[in-house]
């Protein structure tokens, strides 16, 4: 299946049939240069250096394998990409293919490629109905700052240039380039990030577990919904270009609103002439079990934002899709004056289609709501109900949020946020479960082709992990 040979005595990955080439290298030896040379995301260079990274050098199916040898359950699909698993021959093929016969060409000056033309159609073909136009991009973070070029363009063409404001919420994750961490609500980041997009502002997320106090789900959704109506008053209908959200939050700790909250939602952005911009960036592509989460929770988008499981990770693409009644408008107002070098990139829309084709052909996304997803959330809740630590379960399809608290009863949330989520991951490491923690809430997310045996697998280590650390905390 894979090009590369794995030697598990040596722990060392070499091309096929160049055993002993200089590529090869020790665990050791693969650390200290990383150290020496490599700044990762989202870390503490120092903190990492000194205890060293884990080193991944091959993968299969729902697996991954380090250079200790170690064979590692991938519960969240890289990050929360890899929709199809790894080691999809069609994908790497289809990359193969592209690359010798038109590796790059630019779609700015009056040029396109079939690469992107049979894409684009495919896409109308699996989004819902009024989908029909696509703009591309290299990620999510710049899917999000085009949504913000798009929302600007749509009100200026219609000559209301005073609509300007897009409305967030607090904890929200859309990306990190400035735009996209403006948009996002991670405090962390806005706190390292002095320079922010301007007329952006945000408000509160549908995280009943910690904020309902003694309101039902059902009103706790309304009420946090109409927050969006309070803040377009304050700032005055006349000033809101938009409202963004994605469908249930992924890095904020997969957050599922209650029912009631985006068809309120969808309602007052009606109501006050605003645009409701989805984020499917992890949402997208079967993970609730249908193909966008917008579909899942019941409304209808003008914008949706797509990256991460447009290729399965296997190489980097996003996107916009637009409603026809954007779309519209977009084509008939002169020059967009948006692009990336690598806007319809070929070979990452040639490997986006093979992918798309996985998911469509082998009925991947049916499969995850009637079969695979509905098996897997009964699974957990059947393992871990009854656990002491646990507050909640939250999830569709094969996505869950699994909310460690002190009470489950009162809602009672552990009282050094993170601890005990951090203690977790490290039972999860030491178990070769890959298995994510934000602060106190432990996220699984894993590929859509994972089978019944893999998800018993899957939800037995996250259930030993979560035992382990309500014995080591005292709660057992
Ligand atoms: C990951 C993510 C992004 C950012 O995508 P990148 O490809 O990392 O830029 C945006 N929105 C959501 C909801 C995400 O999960």
């Amino acid at each position: 299946m894979s090009n590369f040979r794995y030697d598990e005595k040596t722990a060392i990955v070499r091309p096929a049939g160049q055993a002993g080439s200089t590529a090869a290298r020790s665990t050791q030896e693969w650390r200290a240069l990383d150290a020496a040379h490599h700044i990762h995301p989202f870390s503490d260079t120092s903190a990492l250096n000194g205890a060293g990274s884990r080193v991944i050098t091959k993968a299969a199916g729902v697996y991954v394998w380090d250079s200790e040898g170690n064979k590692i359950i991938d519960g969240m699909a890289g990050l929360w990409c890899v929709n199809v698993g790894y080691g999809r021959r069609e994908l790497a093929d289809a990359a193969y293919r592209q690359l010798q016969e038109l590796p790059f060409y630019n779609t700015f000056f009056k040029t396109t490629h079939p690469p992107i033309i049979e894409l684009s159609a495919l896409l109308a073909e699996l989004a819902p109905a009024p989908f029909n136009h696509f703009f591309y991009c290299n990620s999510g973070s710049e899917g999000n700052d085009t949504v913000l070029r798009i929302v600007h363009q749509f009100w200026l063409a219609q000559d209301r240039p005073t609509k300007k404001i897009v409305i967030s919420r607090h904890n929200a994750y859309h990306g990190s380039t400035i735009a996209g961490a403006t948009l996002g609500g991670m405090s962390y980041m806005h706190e390292q990030m002095p320079s922010k997009v301007e007329n952006i502002v945000h408000i509160n997320q549908p995280y009943w577990f910690g904020d309902g106090g003694d309101l039902s789900p059902a009103e706790f959704g309304l009420r946090c919904a109409q927050e969006l109506e309070t803040k377009i008053k304050e700032v005055g209908a006349d000033n809101v270009a938009a409202f963004i959200g994605e469908p249930f939050q992924g890095a904020g700790g997969v957050i599922f609103p209650p029912d009631t909250y985006w068809p309120e939602i969808q309602r007052i952005c009606r109501k006050y002439d605003v645009l409701l911009c989805a984020d499917e960036v992890i949402g997208g592509f079967g993970r609730t079990g249908r193909w966008f989460s917008h579909q899942y929770f019941g409304f209808e988008p003008d914008l949706i934002t797509l990256a991460k499981g447009l290729t399965s990770g296997y190489i980097p693409m996003g996107a916009v899709g637009m409603h026809d009644r954007v779309a519209r408008v977009i084509s008939e107002s002169g020059d967009f004056n948006h692009g990336l070098t690598y806007s319809g990139h070929p070979v990452a829309a040639a490997v986006a289609i093979a992918n798309l084709k996985v998911l469509r052909d082998e009925r991947v996304v049916e499969r995850v709501r009637s079969d695979t997803g509905p098996y897997f959330q009964q699974a957990l809740r059947e393992a871990l109900d009854a656990n002491p630590i646990v507050g909640e379960i939250a999830g569709a399809g094969l996505v869950a949020g699994i909310q460690l608290a002190e009470d489950k009863a009162t809602r009672k949330r552990f009282a050094n946020g993170g601890e005990v989520g951090t203690i977790c991951r490290d039972f999860c490491f030491g178990g070769n479960l890959i298995m994510r923690a934000t602060g106190d809430r432990m996220l699984l997310s894993p590929p859509l082709v994972i089978t019944h045996v893999e998800i018993d697998e899957l939800v037995d280590k996250a259930t030993r992990a979560i035992e382990l650390t309500a014995e080591k905390i005292g709660f057992a």
